[in-house]
């Protein structure tokens, strides 16, 4: 990372945060990506701690490696006052017959109020301890074993920003027994995100024949709202399903509240994950259907 993006003056995630214009466009859109209100400037920074281990590349001060802020910004008089400001971990004390012991030295005799803030300090360290030969390693906060994954930061951002009820939502997209392009294609769908006609007109992705209807009954316009639920197509289907199924289907006016409300009637997951698979087959298949007349002129069955 440094010798590709320089020196950055100890903190690695200063890459991420400063407003230097250098970089990749991959790397500018991933510090872009790191906004939000965390403590430490971003959802991104925020999300990694340090675990200690040799303490020899987490920074005494400027690394989050107990509590979710660094120790220079939670104790910043103290900070000023110290003789390692750029210490590692390491170097902030050393093992006494085995037990390693925290030393703190001050540029001055601290005053009276200080030493309470020097007391509060050592609390805060007292239970980590440094362990020879177990290098420092970043930990991922929001998953359980400690790694990044996009999941799971997805899970974060969208429980940040949504209510707990649209939270549940998303957690149900993203089930674990459906292939990741029909969750995804769901997602867009509740989004309203698909590629519409009207967008693959205007990049020239199909041939505008001055018509924006809906490809299956050339009716009315095209959304993920009419395409899914509102077509008479589609309305036709929902109904043989309905019939199939010996139950009666409600259809919303839009797909984020129909997929709510779909398999509502029953307490066990198993059979909500089921009709959740059923909604993403229904939606899946329109969408195959579409875009087989759509792009090879195929007759929609
Ligand atoms: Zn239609």
């Amino acid at each position: 990372m440094e010798g590709k993006y320089g020196q950055n003056g100890g903190h690695w995630l200063d890459w991420v945060q400063d407003g230097r214009n250098v970089g990749s466009l991959w790397w500018r859109d991933v510090r872009n990506l790191n906004v939000g209100d965390g403590a430490n400037g971003g959802w991104l920074s925020s999300g990694f701690r340090m675990k200690i281990g040799e303490g020899k590349d987490g920074s005494f001060w400027w690394d989050e490696w107990c509590g979710e802020v660094c120790l220079a910004n939670k104790f910043p008089r103290l900070y000023l006052l110290s003789t390692g400001k750029e210490n590692k971990c390491h170097q902030m004390g050393q093992n006494v017959n085995g037990t390693w012991k925290w030393i703190l030295e001050w540029r001055r005799t601290l005053f009276e109020w200080e030493e309470e803030d020097a007391k509060q300090l050592k609390r805060t360290i007292e239970n980590v301890t440094i362990t020879p030969g177990q290098p420092d390693k970043w930990e991922w906060i929001h998953s359980i074993e400690g790694h990044y994954s996009t999941k799971t930061a997805y899970l974060m951002l969208v429980k940040q920003r949504r209510e707990p009820e649209e939270a549940k939502l998303f957690k149900r997209i993203w089930s674990k027994i459906l292939p990741s392009k029909v969750a995804a294609f769901n997602w867009k769908v509740i989004l309203d995100r698909i590629p519409k006609k009207i967008n693959l007109l205007k990049r020239g992705i199909v041939k505008d024949t001055g018509d924006r209807k809906c490809v299956l009954c050339e009716n009315e316009d095209e959304d993920s709202n009419h395409l899914f639920l509102n077509c008479s197509i589609a309305r036709r289907l929902w109904q043989a399903c309905a019939n199939w199924w010996g139950i009666t289907v409600t259809l919303h006016k839009d797909c984020w509240k129909t997929f709510q409300n779909f398999g509502a009637w029953t307490t066990s997951s198993r059979i909500a994950e089921g009709w959740d698979c059923t909604w993403n087959s229904f939606i899946w298949s329109v969408w195959m259907a579409r875009n087989g007349k759509m792009f090879q002129n195929l007759k929609v069955n």
